[in-house]
């Protein structure tokens, strides 16, 4: 690369691989047997862009996407997506007439849900198409194993009524990045009779799912008729301290670069950034990476999340900044300008999501989808190519 071209490259940008979400899904399907895959692309795609990630993701073989939101469903389709779609997050008084009128699969938990939807369904005049979800031991959204029978009758009643079309049941685990873990036996055993109380009132629904990323990779049999996969539809590992992304066949997407906005020496016995946590041990080269919480960057990563500068791995130098930080780079050759890679796929020793997630004391999901603000997000591959701000999210 040329220097002026050097000096056009962007402050800070997030680079998304689109071949690899692509890839990732196509390794999920051959991972699953039968069962279809949901690419679950909530949260704008856990960072990763949502709409661009749905493309690439119908094109590596998912038949379905999920999302938690109506809103999310609405704005795939203004998209131009037009496939089976799942949300499955909502309040009272949530626009179900917009999601029935686009085809969009909505969730009911309880009987009040499902009066709802099919009240809105009369008044667009079409089916809803309704997916029910038990709460097999999450303790989150779903009936309680006890309510489940009056919702299941209140669905066959709008069924009968034709209001609504039930498509499909579900649940979800609480344990699956825990293979081993009692809940997950329990889980599905719960969901086998919660099925069966379904069947046995008349439901027929196609589609009966449990599985999210881990369970899809740990437990076949949890993959039903199909599997809800977030996480590794990204690359990243569902179960890190077992198995990582590598080792699964999957590919991180997401790299986080960053250009280095001021390299000075300084002497031994400096303090670095507020707070002076850090003080240099002897004299040092201190270089500032110019992005910060502000971009999503932990301020847990203080001190402790590793970057790659000038092709080794160093770490953080005292406490994230709103917009900036700073890496003790010693006596590399750096300067200004040069490239320092926060994470990325770790095929060329930069460090990878699940790294920060480390050392910050979180998970990957969290790194991937809180960075964003002021970095520049590109795609690239053969599966779609934008470029977009993120800063509105
Ligand atoms: C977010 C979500 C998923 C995806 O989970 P991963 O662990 O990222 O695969 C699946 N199902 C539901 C209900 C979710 O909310």
């Amino acid at each position: 690369m040329t220097d002026s071209a050097d000096q056009r490259r962007p402050r800070a940008r997030l680079v998304v691989d689109l071949d690899a979400v692509a890839d990732n899904v196509s390794t999920l399907r051959s991972r699953v047997g039968g069962a279809q895959v949901m690419a679950v692309v909530k949260a704008d795609g856990y960072g990763h862009g949502m709409l661009e990630v749905a493309r690439a993701a119908r094109f590596g073989g998912a038949t379905w996407l999920g999302v938690a939101v109506i809103e999310e469903a609405l704005a795939l389709r203004a998209a131009g997506d037009r496939g089976p779609v799942l949300t499955w997050l909502t309040v009272p008084g949530e626009d179900y007439c917009a999601a029935i009128a686009a085809g969009v699969d909505v969730t009911a938990y309880t009987v009040a849900e499902v009066a709802e939807i099919a009240a809105a369904a009369h008044s667009v005049g079409d089916r809803a198409r309704l997916q029910l979800k038990v709460d097999t031991g999450l303790g989150r959204g779903g009936a309680m194993e006890a309510d489940w029978p009056d919702v299941v009758a209140a669905a066959r009643a709008a069924e009968a009524s034709g209001a609504v079309q039930v498509t499909g049941v579900w649940s979800h685990l609480a344990c699956s990045d825990e293979p081993e873990h009692p809940a997950n036996d329990q889980q599905e055993h719960a969901f086998r009779r919660a099925l069966a109380v379904a069947e046995s009132a008349g439901l027929r629904p196609g589609l009966r799912h449990l599985a999210n990323s881990a369970a899809a990779l740990t437990r076949p049999s949890s993959h039903f008729d199909l599997v809800r996969c977030g996480l590794a539809t990204y690359g990243l590992s569902p179960v890190p301290q077992l198995q990582t992304s590598a080792e699964l066949g999957l590919v991180p997407a997401m790299t986080a670069r960053a250009r280095l906005a001021v390299v000075k020496r300084v002497p031994g016995g400096s303090g670095v950034s507020y707070g002076h946590t850090y003080t240099t041990p002897a004299e040092t080269t201190l270089a500032v990476v110019p992005v910060g919480y502000g971009e999503g960057v932990p301020r847990s990563g203080s001190s402790v999340a590793p970057v790659q500068v000038a092709g080794r791995r160093m770490q953080i130098a005292g406490r994230v900044c709103m917009d900036q930080f700073v890496v003790d780079v010693g006596d590399a050759p750096v300067a200004a300008g040069d490239e320092v890679v926060l994470f990325g796929p770790g095929l060329a020793g930069e460090p990878t999501a699940e790294d920060w997630a480390r050392a910050c004391g979180t998970i990957s999901y969290e790194i991937v989808t809180q960075i964003g603000g002021r970095f520049l997000r590109v795609h690239t591959g053969s599966a779609g190519s934008t470029s977009t701000e993120v800063g509105q999210r």
